[in-house]
């Protein structure tokens, strides 16, 4: 049997993760699937991921074009991000949409590519960068934001088709020219840890390249077979941080999860 306070719950507490370790600042987000209801989704409305601390703060939307259901009044303009991505791939129960700065530049740039081993970032040979100037018309606002299921449709198709499960996408995570990345994930622990991981990997990468250009010799990059094999080690180890990511929100006073702890944390 399905329990909704328990799915939202491990939401508000996902939102506090997130802030906590910078992954998103005041304007990020994380939805999860609505575990009752297939062709609905959760996520937070109008506020900054560490202030979200009741089911109140939370709306409801369907999949199929991001109208809010259930009472549901207004919401983030980018939802479509994540109505979207769920629509096409109807395996991810969870997407995180992030403005990291650690991971900017590389979306204005540099080639993105593993560089640490928790990192999953890398299905192919590079991460997909979605370049929103392709898609808009003269009379669209060129404003950088998914705000339209059609350019949410755009965004998700970037993600490519994993041909052995075409349910699911080929890459977790794809970067937004200008803008961002979202990540994808099976559950909110692994959509969490995908983004996590991608912050990080981003400043590792950052790093190597200064201390590269300072001192010469190069970066010597994952290879292929190393980041595909270190993908594949992550899926199955991506739920391990998240106890211990929990205890650090739960511990930290500018969090409220009024649901308490998500359960099995
Ligand atoms: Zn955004």
């Amino acid at each position: 049997m399905v329990n909704l306070t328990t799915t939202l719950s491990t939401l508000i507490t996902a939102n506090h993760i997130l802030h906590y370790h910078s992954v998103v600042d005041a304007m990020g987000h994380i939805s999860v699937r609505n575990p009752a209801n297939n062709a609905t989704f959760f996520i937070a409305l109008q506020m900054g991921p560490a202030v979200v601390s009741s089911p109140k703060d939370i709306g409801e939307y369907l999949i199929e074009d991001g109208s809010p259901v259930n009472g549901t009044l207004g919401g983030y303009a980018e939802r479509y991000i994540h109505s979207e991505v769920m629509k096409r791939y109807p395996d991810v129960m969870s997407v995180v949409h992030s403005h990291s700065e650690d991971v900017l530049p590389y979306t204005l740039k540099s080639v993105f590519l593993n560089v640490s081993p928790r990192s999953h970032i890398i299905s192919g040979d590079s991460v997909p960068n979605f370049d929103i100037s392709t898609i808009y018309t003269s009379s669209t606002p060129h404003d950088m934001l998914i705000n339209t299921p059609v350019l949410g449709a755009a965004l998700a198709q970037t993600f490519g088709i994993n041909t052995t499960n075409p349910t699911s996408p080929l890459h977790t995570t794809i970067l937004q020219r200008g803008h961002g990345f979202v990540t994808a994930g099976e559950s909110i622990e692994m959509a969490v840890d995908f983004a996590s991981y991608a912050t990080s990997n981003a400043r590792v990468q950052t790093t190597a390249i200064l201390l590269a250009n300072a001192m010469g010799g190069g970066i010597k990059y994952l290879s292929s077979q190393e980041r595909k094999d270190c993908a594949d080690m992550n899926r199955w180890i991506a739920f391990k941080p998240w106890k211990q990511w929990v205890r650090e929100v739960e511990r930290s006073a500018i969090y409220d999860n009024e649901l308490g702890t998500p359960p099995g944390a």
